[in-house]
């Protein structure tokens, strides 16, 4: 290089003393490396889905492909603007159009609002669409009926709706009780929200009749479609009697949700309500594609500008990744892989219901008599690196261990799981101690779970971390 024609200057001829530094700035230097050991860190503090198993019933907390991740990550879809021209987003509008295509194919209902932001939004605008049906044909009737095993948010939604909550017992079997059903039936009923398969796992095999039964005193069938992973491309709810539905993408058709979520909730319905649907909604016009406002009869707006689209574009790319073939082949594994690891599991664990399609809902109650319950057990779980599954859910079942393996997880993942679990009802009896004071393995032991949650501490400590929650 040639020398530097620029005069050298000392910094002593360009600024005085007090103007310079004697101290260089204080800013974190630190490498690639070490930042990425302190989130492989951070998150090995964490039971995953990258870590384990996650036998969550109810909730579903499936596999979901880390494809429909990158696709909702596509800068086009990432970074549209809601205010953006209508001609600039037409992708965006014809992916919304075929997903509630897709939709209604799947549920066979004849329209779908991609409004609502979950399940039990969803739920929110059925039980309005009721009440609009029954509004405009002269009487908006008063009550819901709802089976005692139903999610929480049936009833809640049905008692915000301003519409009396009625319960139904279910049968012996867990299953919806006909007799009992017919006990309820009036002109004041404005329809019947129920779950299918059930909330203990078992389709409804009274459904068609129940649906003939409700209709005949002029009420509407609403299907929660939370398990729809054990139905979907086998049967189609519009076809066995539903007017109304809602799906939790979540849950069904990839995104990964808990902690508050995200969430998606779209609704199909019959044809008879599809003038109710909430506005604006995703149509077909000419060759290009907009959004409808002009629903006179609309129960109006739920959701910000197109709802949560991010989860639209990845139930759009699952759905499309799975196909016909895939979308059924999804929910026979998922009755299989419970089959399987019910039949492990039957005979150390009460199965009070028996066996579920998707998901079967166990009781630890005979664990009760070394003096562990499933508090316990799920707490052992976590010694195993396995996820708890749901517990005390549903309320009906003492003890309550809801499982719910998920289609994707391999038979020697399935077996893991059922050894823990026939390990744990060992130790409950030969050394209760050792399940009662479990975790021993995870970074934190048994939180004060009441705390926990009112007062979650969630700081970044700048120490090691696992020390540093370990002192706390
Ligand atoms: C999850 C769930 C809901 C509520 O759905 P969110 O999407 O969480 O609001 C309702 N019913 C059942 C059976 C569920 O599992």
């Amino acid at each position: 290089m040639p020398s530097s024609d620029v005069p050298e200057r000392a910094l002593d001829d360009l600024l005085a003393a007090e103007q310079r530094r004697s101290v260089p700035p204080n800013l974190p230097e630190v490498p690639e490396h070490e930042v990425i050991r302190h989130y492989t860190a951070l998150s090995l503090l964490n039971h995953h889905i990258d870590r384990g198993l996650y036998p969550l019933g109810s909730c579903t907390m499936k596999y979901n492909p880390k494809v429909n991740e990158e696709v909702a990550r596509l800068p086009g879809f990432a970074q549209l603007h809601p205010f953006a021209p209508r001609e600039a987003v037409q992708g965006a509008f014809r992916l919304q159009y075929e997903l509630q295509e897709y939709l209604k194919e799947i549920a066979g209902m004849d329209a779908v609002t991609l409004q609502p932001a979950a399940g039990a939004q969803g739920e929110f605008v059925g039980v309005l669409l009721m009440r609009a049906y029954h509004t405009a044909r002269g009487a908006p009737r008063s009550k819901i009926l709802i089976p005692d095993s139903a999610h929480g948010t049936n009833p809640a939604t049905v008692a915000l709706a301003g519409y009396d909550v009625v319960t139904l017992k279910s049968s012996p079997e867990g299953l919806l009780d006909v007799a009992e059903l017919k006990a309820h039936l009036d002109s004041e009923v404005a329809g019947f929200m129920v779950t299918n398969p059930n909330t203990y796992g078992k389709f409804e095999k009274r459904i068609v009749d129940i649906a003939r039964l409700v209709h005949e005193v002029g009420g509407l069938m609403y299907m929660d479609g939370a398990n729809l992973n054990a139905i979907m491309g086998v049967t189609r709810p519009g076809d066995v009697g539903f007017d109304i539905l809602h799906f939790n993408t979540h849950k069904s058709f990839s995104t990964p949700h808990g902690g508050g979520g995200p969430g998606s909730g779209p609704v199909g319905v019959k044809s008879h309500l599809a003038e109710f649907l909430p506005v604006p909604v995703t149509v077909k016009d000419g060759d290009g594609y907009r959004l409808d406002w002009n629903r006179p009869r609309s129960i109006g707006k739920v959701h910000g500008f197109w709802g949560q689209f991010g989860l639209h574009v990845r139930a759009f790319a699952y759905i499309r990744s799975l196909g016909n073939t895939g979308i059924r082949e999804t929910a026979q594994a998922a009755v299989l892989n419970n089959a399987y690891v019910t039949a492990r599991l039957q005979g150390t664990y009460d199965l009070p219901y028996g066996r579920g399609l998707h998901e079967s809902v166990f009781s630890g109650a005979s664990l009760k008599r070394f003096g562990v319950r499933t508090h316990d057990v799920a707490k052992r779980l976590l010694d195993f690196g396995v996820h708890a599954p749901t517990v005390y859910f549903p309320l009906t079942v003492p003890e309550a261990l809801m499982i719910e393996p998920t289609e994707t997880e391999t038979r020697e993942e399935l077996d893991r799981f059922a050894d823990a679990m026939l390990q744990i009802a060992r130790e409950a009896e030969t050394n209760p101690d050792l399940v009662r004071s479990a975790p021993h393995t995870t970074p934190v032991r048994r939180l004060d779970e009441g705390r926990a949650a009112r007062q979650p501490d969630v700081r970044y400590a700048p120490t090691s971390s696992a020390e540093a929650v370990a002192a706390r």
